[in-house]
């Protein structure tokens, strides 16, 4: 048993679904924040419990780079190392060794590379990375591929893809002879439950299983929605579960090597589909081109996942074109920056107009930031260079995602079709109610 996936509601090519993995039960389409080194920079864990997390990214290059694999092992795997008991999606930790590390050489068997922290030498295959994600421990894991470079010729990207496909292959393999070995099970006190059944403990009491216990058991929470987002009880970490690899599509800018690319990845057969190599530059129409015919190549009946994508627009835009998942750096990274998402467009705290501005920074929002704090303040913070500055504003632009995403899904449960969820985003300066998701 890895994932199970059921589409609960479409409204024209847009669905909502609940994805059962290992650790939760989460609401599609979803926004997953990312945490790159087990961390979502500037937020602790019961924060993002609050704002209704349901999945966070690990990277696994970075991962793999420090701690190590074996350090997050020994500690009962990625969940346990950094206290999360909602669901974990790593990456391969292809595209970072793309995009970050220096000296690549690429072949058949896998690529070497240089750490961007201290310049060591490393060597990734499918192989290799398999058995770094199964040590991670994450819910969903990645088949390892080549993100292929944009722009890139034709003859070049068809040979990218065709390597990304045999290394699915070599991917799915490894997974299948290896995927017992994760490390859920190996730290004493861990807590089996079928979902729905009775509580079995083993005989080490666990203090952090009893806190996480106590929190769905209706600690008071913010004001933020959660309902939708709460572990249901009776979900825990089902007995013999495991792990879940996903397939990835490449094909560069390509239409039809892109739509080969699927059909092979399909052939080899996954229980989820991610397209990757996407926002490595283009234009944004191409992005949107390449994703909706992709789509149409991927199984309707299961998760299919957009790698890397993108901004408020563009996370309500794709979640009509029928992506379940995505996962972006940008509401974070923008925070860092002092550039926050709100309901009436995008602001730059660091402007001095804001400097005497006692109006939340988002009167539509409900979440800790907007309920407590002056725009003022946090143009002070910002400007006074305070760590609080990052933390806030991580929390808010986390919110409005996560909230953004709610109201994804409700419309779709109205059914409304994909027009009217870029409605959404078409009249910023309306002051729209907050959906109870
Ligand atoms: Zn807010």
């Amino acid at each position: 048993m890895s994932t199970t996936f059921q589409i609960t509601d479409v409204a024209a090519q847009a669905r909502t679904g609940r994805l059962v993995t290992p650790h939760a039960e989460i609401e599609t389409p979803v926004f997953m924040p990312v945490g790159t080194v087990g961390s979502v920079k500037g937020v602790p864990q019961d924060i993002l419990e609050e704002l209704g997390a349901q999945i966070i990214l690990g990277n696994t290059y970075h991962l793999y780079l420090r701690p190590g694999v074996e350090t997050v092992r020994q500690m009962g795997g990625l969940h346990r190392f950094m206290s999360w008991d909602r669901a974990i999606l790593t990456d391969s930790g292809g595209f970072q060794v793309f995009s970050l590390s220096e000296l690549r050489k690429l072949n058949e068997d896998g690529v070497t590379f240089r750490s961007h922290l201290d310049g060591s030498s490393h060597f990734f295959s499918p192989e290799s990375a398999m058995e770094a994600q199964i040590s991670l421990g994450a819910d969903i894991i990645m088949a390892f591929d080549e993100c292929t470079e944009y722009p890139a010729d034709l003859a070049r990207v068809r040979t990218s893809m065709e390597m990304t496909a045999r290394w699915a292959a070599r991917s799915k393999k490894y997974f299948e002879a290896h995927k017992s070995e994760v490390p859920w099970g190996e730290v004493s006190g861990f807590e089996f439950q079928v979902s729905g059944g009775p509580s079995t403990r083993s005989s080490t009491p666990d203090t952090r299983n009893l806190a996480a216990e106590l929190r769905s058991a209706g600690q008071p929470r913010a004001a933020v929605p959660t309902k939708g987002a709460q572990r249901p009880k009776g979900l825990l970490l089902r007995e013999h579960a495991t792990q879940a690899l996903f397939g990835i599509v490449q094909g560069g800018m390509d239409r039809e090597l892109r739509r080969e690319s699927a059909e092979r990845t399909v052939e080899i057969g996954f229980p989820g589909y991610a397209i990757g190599g996407l926002s490595v530059g283009e234009p944004r129409a191409l992005t949107r081109e390449i994703v909706e015919s992709t789509l149409e190549y991927l199984p309707k009946d299961k998760p299919r996942y957009l790698m890397g994508v993108g901004n408020p627009e563009e996370i309500v835009e794709y979640s009509g074109l029928g992506v379940d998942m995505m996962d972006c750096v940008q509401p974070t990274r923008a925070a860092r920056h002092g550039l926050l998402f709100t309901s009436e467009g995008k602001i730059s705290i660091k402007q001095a107009r804001y400097a005497q501005d006692p109006e939340p920074l988002d009167p539509n929002c409900g979440c800790r930031v907007c309920q407590r704090y002056s725009r003022g303040y946090l143009r002070h913070l910002f400007a006074s260079n305070e760590i609080l500055a990052q933390v806030l504003n991580t929390i808010h632009n986390l919110s409005f995602y996560l909230d953004t995403m709610r109201r994804v899904r409700h419309s779709i449960l109205l059914g409304e079709e994909s027009r009217s969820l870029s409605g959404i985003w078409s009249q910023p300066n309306v002051r729209r109610p907050r959906i109870q998701a």
